[in-house]
This record gives C-alpha cells, sequence and structure tokens, in this order.
C-alpha cells in the first residue's frame, strides 16, 4: 500500500472535492497526510487520513477580494506567498519517509509541483473547477471578461521573480517559470463531465474527468424537507463570496407569498438575524447539509461555484446562478448554454428572482438537460474512479522503478 501526500487550498470549494478520494483511498489501505488548516483537520482525521497542519499567513497586498475585484493577476502571487514554507513544512514533516505519490491542487500548483520533482515521486494534478490545458484556459477566460488591470504586467513580472527565487529556494533552479507553470502530469483530474468542460475535444487522455465526487461527506447529517406540496428553492451563495446580507433579503422578497419554501445558507459570517423578519416560508442557516438539501431541492440559487454547480449537476437539480465574481461568471454561461439552468445579474430583483425560479422548475429543456447531465455524472465515476485513476499512476511508477 503507498502513502499519498495531498496538497490543496484551505477552503470548503478545493477541499470538498477530494473528500470522497480521501475516503476511497483510506479505505483501499493506502496512508493519506494532507496539508490543510485546522478547520479541516477533524473531518479529514475521520476519514482515515493524518493532516499536517499549518495556518494560513495573511499575505500582504493580496487577498481573495481582488479576485472578486476583477484584478486576476494579483491572485498567483496570492497563493505562491506561503509555497516556500509548504515545502519546508513538508520536508521536515516527512524526512527519509517520503511519499510514492502528491496529490494536488491545480490553483496553488506551486508546492506540491515542486515537491514531486524534488523527490522523484508520482505526481496527480487536480482542478477544483474547470480543467485547463492546451486547448482552453480558465485564466484566459477570465481575463477575457475582466480584461487586464493597470497592475497586470507589474505583478506579472514580480511573480516570475518571486517564482524563480521559489524554485531555486526548493532545490530546482534549472526549471524555467514557465516551464513549471505549463507542467501538466501524466495524470490530471477534473471534478465535472467531459460534457461540462468547454472545449473538451482538446483534451487528450491525460485529463481525466470523472464528474462530480461527492463522497466522504456522511459526517454532515441530513435536512429534511418541511411539509407541504410546494416546491422547495435552496439559495446559497457559497463560502467565500457570501457577505451579501441584501441578496438575501430579496431572495426572500422575491419568494414570499409564492408557492416555494425556501432554505437559505448564508455562510458563517452573516448573523441569520441581521436580515430582519423574514417570511414564514422562509428558513435560514449559516450552513446547510448541501448535498442533503439538493437531493429534495426543485430549484438551486447559487452563485455558480464549481462545487455547488457539480452537486446541482449530480442530484439534476435545475439552477439560478447569480454569479458573485469572474470564474462564477464563466460557469454561469456554461450553466445557461447547456440548459441546465437560467443566468441571472448579481443585482436582480425579487421579481426576476421569482421569474427565473419559475423557468428553472417548469421548463422542459431544462428539465431533459439536467437528467442527462445526472446520467453523464454517473457514468464519469466520480471519487471511485478518481482513486482508480491514481492507483493506476501508483502501479505506473511502481514498474517504472522495477524496470530501471
Ligand atoms: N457547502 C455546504 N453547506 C453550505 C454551503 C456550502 O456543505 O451551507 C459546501 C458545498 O456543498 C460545496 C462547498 O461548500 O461543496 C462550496 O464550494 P463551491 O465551489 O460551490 O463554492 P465556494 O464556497 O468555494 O465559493
Amino acid at each position: 500500500m503507498a502513502h499519498i501526500a495531498f496538497f490543496s487550498v484551505a477552503a470548503h470549494g478545493h477541499i470538498s472535492p477530494t473528500l470522497g478520494v480521501v475516503a476511497e483511498l483510506t479505505a483501499r489501505g493506502h496512508q493519506v497526510t494532507y496539508f490543510t488548516t485546522g478547520a479541516f483537520e477533524e473531518r479529514l482525521t475521520r476519514l482515515g487520513a493524518t493532516v499536517c497542519r499549518y495556518d494560513t499567513a495573511p499575505s500582504p497586498n493580496q487577498s481573495p477580494a481582488a479576485f472578486a475585484s476583477g484584478d486576476l493577476s494579483a491572485l498567483p502571487l496570492f497563493f505562491l506567498h506561503s509555497a516556500a514554507e509548504r515545502v519546508a513544512l513538508a520536508e521536515k514533516w516527512f524526512g527519509d519517509e517520503r511519499p510514492e505519490a502528491i496529490v494536488y491542487d491545480n490553483t496553488a500548483p506551486f508546492a506540491g509541483r515542486a515537491l514531486a520533482r524534488r523527490w522523484g515521486c508520482r505526481a496527480v494534478q487536480f482542478f477544483p473547477s474547470l480543467a485547463s490545458g492546451r486547448g482552453y484556459a480558465l485564466m484566459d477566460a477570465m481575463l477575457e471578461r475582466t480584461g487586464r488591470s493597470p497592475e497586470h504586467d507589474a505583478h506579472t513580472a514580480e511573480f516570475d521573480r518571486r517564482l524563480a527565487g521559489f524554485l531555486a529556494g526548493a532545490g530546482l533552479p534549472g526549471l524555467g517559470t514557465e516551464e513549471f507553470m505549463d507542467f501538466e502530469e501524466e495524470l490530471n483530474l477534473a471534478f465535472l463531465p467531459r460534457e461540462f468542460q468547454p472545449a473538451a475535444d482538446t483534451f487528450g487522455p491525460h485529463h481525466r474527468f470523472v464528474g462530480p465526487s461527492l463522497g466522504g461527506r456522511d459526517d454532515e447529517g441530513t435536512w429534511r424537507r418541511p411539509p407541504g406540496g410546494g416546491p422547495v428553492a435552496y439559495v446559497s451563495l457559497g463560502t467565500v463570496f457570501n457577505r451579501s446580507a441584501d441578496f438575501y433579503r430579496r431572495c426572500a422578497e422575491a419568494f414570499d407569498g409564492s408557492e416555494f419554501s425556501v432554505v437559505m445558507s448564508v455562510g458563517e459570517g452573516t448573523d441569520p438575524a441581521s436580515l430582519g423578519p423574514l417570511p414564514a416560508q422562509v428558513e435560514v442557516h449559516r450552513t446547510v447539509p448541501q448535498l442533503s438539501v439538493l437531493a429534495q431541492a426543485d430549484v438551486f440559487v447559487t452563485h455558480g461555484g464549481m462545487g455547488s454547480t457539480m452537486e446541482a449537476l449530480a442530484s439534476a437539480t435545475p439552477m439560478v446562478v447569480v454569479p458573485q465574481m469572474v470564474e462564477q461568471e464563466v460557469i454561469a454561461d456554461r450553466v445557461a448554454a447547456l440548459h441546465l439552468g437560467v443566468r441571472l445579474d448579481p443585482d436582480a430583483g425579487p421579481a426576476a428572482l421569482l421569474a427565473a425560479a419559475r423557468e428553472a422548475v417548469t421548463d422542459r429543456r431544462i428539465g431533459d438537460s439536467t437528467a442527462r447531465m445526472r446520467r453523464c455524472a454517473q457514468e464519469a465515476g466520480g471519487a471511485r474512479a478518481a482513486a482508480d485513476a491514481v492507483e493506476g499512476q501508483l502501479r505506473n511508477g511502481a514498474e517504472g522503478a522495477s524496470g530501471q
């Protein structure tokens, strides 16, 4: 059995799709060490992983807020910020007992990708959002929408300078920054059905589209649909760009007196009481067991985070996507183009919200498309297929080593 290290971004949208893969791998007898923050320690430990904990150091002048405000060029710097510390931590943690494989998140690939090169072990890259490759790059799709900020060139130059420093510090001084950033592994896992991926035919066999990866979340509990026969609308802006009391109030107003019951997840940062008095048919929580809610909801009013979107596909729940930032706009357009739901602007009023929810629930074409996409999602194999593919890489590695 092998030892496998996971490097991801410590945020729900990045950790969630890996939980099922970790659960599969530990159930098959592999040892998993997961590098993340204390916020995810209990969940991962319960799945049989060992957690190597770190604290997220504040990154000067850069934050995910830069992402929301449209300056994408700040983002690589933000994610590179703690990469050297993560490499040092991993070196210390493993000593001479290095893992056979590293699974790392493409959003912040630096530590995982560098360590795999340095240690000469198998590496698997995963995409928590849309996949990128030679024929399609999510970053380019986002830049097409935002345009380049005035700081773009300065940020890019600074990033190249710091990445070169990082690579030298990680013992990989000969590796060019461009070469490092363009790297594709032998296995690149995408947690979406191939049918959802833009420019899907440009991706070759090294990209595996395993579909929504939903396992490892049994601890979340269940939600019960309220009594009564009307449809249920589930409203959530996810776990990051979700501090929008105004949006939640607009949703409550939209569905007030309608045929819908509403369940809302407003996130840890919003006090449900701060929304003021709400109609009786609206229940509000800071967080809900989303998979259980989606299994019972008739429509999902969502920000279009990739995790939420894939979870909606897996349960064939039609969506009203109200994107909060540019990556979600790309996903929202994909949802609309594939007739999986309706896209609205973030400032949509109550009447538009109600009309969109009704359209999503009743439109035949949307119903057919969500049913078809659920079949695609099931056939893609999910967390089990991802674990099979990781094991395939381990076998290739073992054969390569014995053939040397
Ligand atoms: N989530 C949840 N309960 C909630 C809200 C969100 O379990 O009340 C989970 C959701 O199922 C998904 C993740 O948090 O797996 C959010 O990821 P997504 O990519 O949709 O959005 P982000 O939070 O990263 O913007």
